[in-house]
């Protein structure tokens, strides 16, 4: 928008009408006061100002508006008498952009001025937003980067944990092997064959990663028995978790159309969490609802719970509960699996889960309904 200021009615409205045929949105101000108080109010790309004035000259507006941070971009045109010189038009204003005019006015140069400082306007208002956009970009890539470091550095950690086990017990098992300690023998195996599981499912996840990320995450889908998935799961739990309690409720002899391996990982992922988020507890539930379209299946535990504000955030890549996660192993990883294998299945994730009380992480997944008839 263009703002005029004279103190001449008929310059005015002569100006205004010549700019509003040329398609200008148009304000105007009949003294410097009143045009102060409009640049405060409003955005003008240019303002036309009449120098000689009765009260604020030309002169010490330009002066005043070039402190208002509101009007940076704006320029300004003065309408000078023709002796004007032109450093006093330079005084004060160094801002938007600045040209005289002298008086009578020149309609057609006028427009030309007008027409100018209006595509400079745009170029530098694009230029601006190119500007914010390449920062915004640079951060974006800078906050990937961090966090594409950190989290190599975890999963380095995270792997040469259980292999710096594994090296333990082979060692160990050297010198039973040497002493014909059997039993000790096939204790360290054992142990280090629970590293070696560990070892294997991190790097499972690292490859599912890498191939969610390249779209290459392939499901093989076909019916089977969700009670024998259950079964599977808590025998599978009760290997590695012989303390831990984990109470299923509900029942499903469904049939289940899905990549069951993949489902069970989801859920295998639910309850390792649930045990490792709830230290000193040792009871889990699993809770299974069938409606006729739908399956629910709800791992609950009681343990350190998540804080509302981060409960949608812990299914992206690499989130971790900053707060907690200097007490607990992880990679931030597994929720965003389990999420990607629950929404190629069409169905839905979710946690619902009071800090301090504990979660219940969820999954549904669309059943084909069997109303049955006699
Ligand atoms: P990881 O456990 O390896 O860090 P996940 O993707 O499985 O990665 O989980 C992401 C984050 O969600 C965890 O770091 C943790 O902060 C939070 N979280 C997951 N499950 C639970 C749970 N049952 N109770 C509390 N916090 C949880």
């Amino acid at each position: 928008m263009i703002l005029i200021v004279d103190d001449t009615p008929e310059n005015l409205i002569s100006l205004k009408k010549v700019l509003e045929i040329n398609n200008f949105e148009v304000d105007t101000a009949s003294s410097g006061e009143e045009a102060l108080k409009k640049v405060l109010k409003n955005a003008y790309v240019l303002i036309i100002l009449d120098v000689q004035m009765p009260g604020m000259d030309g002169f010490e507006v330009a002066e005043a508006i070039s402190g208002y941070s509101k009007a940076k971009e704006t320029a300004i045109i003065f309408l000078s008498a023709a002796n004007t010189e032109s450093k006093f038009i330079t005084k004060g204003y160094s801002s938007g952009g600045l040209d005289y005019i002298t008086k009578p006015v020149d309609m057609d140069i006028l427009l030309l001025k007008v027409k100018t400082f209006y595509r400079i306007y745009e170029q530098s208002r694009k230029l601006i937003e190119i500007q914010n956009a390449l920062l915004e970009e640079i951060e974006f890539r800078k906050k990937a980067e961090n966090k594409k470091d950190e989290f190599i550095s975890i999963a380095s950690h995270e792997l040469k944990t259980p292999l710096t086990s594994v090296k333990g017990y082979v060692q160990l098992l050297e010198r039973s092997v040497d002493k014909g300690d059997i039993p000790t023998v096939k204790k360290h195996l054992k142990k280090a064959q629970i590293q070696l599981d560990k070892l294997n499912e991190l790097i499972a996840d690292l490859l599912d990663i890498s191939k969610i990320e390249s779209g290459k995450l392939k499901f093989n889908k076909k019916n089977f028995q969700l009670d024998e998935l259950f079964e599977s799961v808590l025998e599978i739990m009760h290997q590695s978790n012989p303390d831990h309690k984990i109470i299923k409720t509900g029942t499903a002899p469904q049939q289940l159309y899905a990549d069951e391996t993949r489902i069970e990982q989801v859920i295998i992922n639910f309850l390792t969490n649930a045990i490792k988020y709830s230290p000193g507890k040792n009871e889990v539930h699993i809770n299974v609802n069938i409606d006729c379209d739908r399956l629910y299946v709800g791992v609950r535990d009681f343990g350190i719970g998540i804080d509302e504000k981060q409960q949608k955030s812990v299914f992206d890549k690499f989130y971790r509960v900053e707060e907690t996660a200097i007490h607990f192993q992880g990679l931030g990883i597994g929720l965003y699996i389990s999420a990607e294998i629950i929404r190629r299945h069409g169905g839905e994730i979710g946690v619902k889960s009071v800090l301090g009380e504990g979660s219940e992480f969820y999954f549904t997944l669309p059943l084909e309904c069997t109303t049955e008839t006699d």
